[in-house]
């Protein structure tokens, strides 16, 4: 077990102080259970096990295998999340002659990269020493609330690619300058640094930036403008073919109207609860837009906008 390589001294790491006096429901005994293991296996002796590497010589071609034998489980005993993929193999000795059983030909390909998980975002914003431990859960959910991305896996949206477009040569948005504050702000806790002298550096810096973008303004403001509409249309409009976009009303509630207003008066009424993504989908049963609702702590649902979708009509038949 290891304590990790960093010291923190902003947030320590959680630990357990008692043991809960009342039940606790699923989801937090699964948290509690897994915190305690944790701990635990922090104070636990290292785990031992042998690896054995094989190389493998059939008709000259060579082949290896590495095999794996856990001998002493101790902390891996009292936290027994990790999956070893490895398989213990047979003892073997320097020379020795085996039977090829069975030969199989497989043929694959390289895989893209898959997109970033949440998870995996955080690992990588740590090592790129982006936020903080308490801050980097923040910041993800930011990029949603902000309408950045979207999805269970984030996808950039057309106004993040128009940001990211505006700003990708300027300094401000690369990992390195966030990093340098970061670092920046951990010398001044520890009286490596003074406040004003980073003060000083980073204003600079930002000025620097807004020398370069202000030439830019009116190109950055038209673009990420047209990258908002895109996100907010929704196909076009079955009654005139002009697109349907969302919009808000005076009410402030959310609804689909057309952007051939006032001469189609067309609109949907969208749900007011919960995160909307447009999508370009069509309902295969009345060809009105479909969008994707993400109530909190559900799944997200495809919905065709249309009320008098035939699709609807057979549920409300089937439930009456
Ligand atoms: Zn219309
Ligand atoms: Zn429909």
């Amino acid at each position: 077990p290891t304590r990790g390589k960093q010291q923190t001294t902003d947030h320590p790491p959680i630990h357990p102080v008692d043991a809960p006096s009342k039940k606790l429901g699923t989801d937090q005994e699964k948290i509690y259970e897994l915190i305690c293991r944790r701990f635990f296996a922090t104070l636990a002796k290292d785990a031992i096990s042998e690896t054995t590497e094989v190389w493998l010589d059939i008709s000259g071609e060579t082949f290896t295998v590495s095999g794996y034998r856990l001998i002493e489980a101790n902390w891996k005993h009292l936290y027994p999340y990790f999956k070893e993929k490895r398989k213990q193999i047979p003892e073997l000795v320097s020379g020795e002659n085996i039977e090829v059983v069975k030969i199989t030909l497989k043929k694959d390909m390289t895989k893209p990269p898959q997109r970033y998980t949440q998870g995996a975002l955080i690992i990588k914003m740590e090592q790129l020493s982006l936020g903080t431990k308490s801050t980097r859960h923040e910041i993800i959910s930011k990029l949603y609330s902000r309408k950045y991305v979207m999805g269970g896996t984030p996808i950039p949206t057309s106004t993040a690619i128009a940001v990211v477009d505006a700003l990708i040569n300027c300094d401000v948005v690369k990992p390195k300058m966030t990093a340098k504050l970061e670092a920046d702000m951990n010398d001044i806790a520890e009286g490596k640094k003074t406040l004003q002298e980073t003060v000083k550096e980073s204003r600079q810096m930002l000025t620097k930036v807004m020398v370069e973008l202000e030439p830019e303004k009116e190109k950055i403001k038209e673009n990420i403008n047209n990258a908002v509409k895109a996100q907010n249309t929704i196909g076009p409009c079955p009654k005139c073919g002009k697109s349907l976009m969302v919009r808000v009303s005076k009410k402030g509630k959310r609804f689909v109207g057309c952007t051939g207003y006032p001469d189609c008066k067309n609109t949907y009424s969208l749900p007011q609860q919960g995160g909307l993504t447009m999508t370009t989908k069509a309902c295969d049963a009345c060809n009105a837009p479909i969008v994707q609702v993400k109530l909190k702590g559900r799944r997200s649902w495809d919905l065709c906008i249309n009320p008098e979708c035939p699709k609807k009509k057979k549920k409300i038949e089937k439930t009456v």
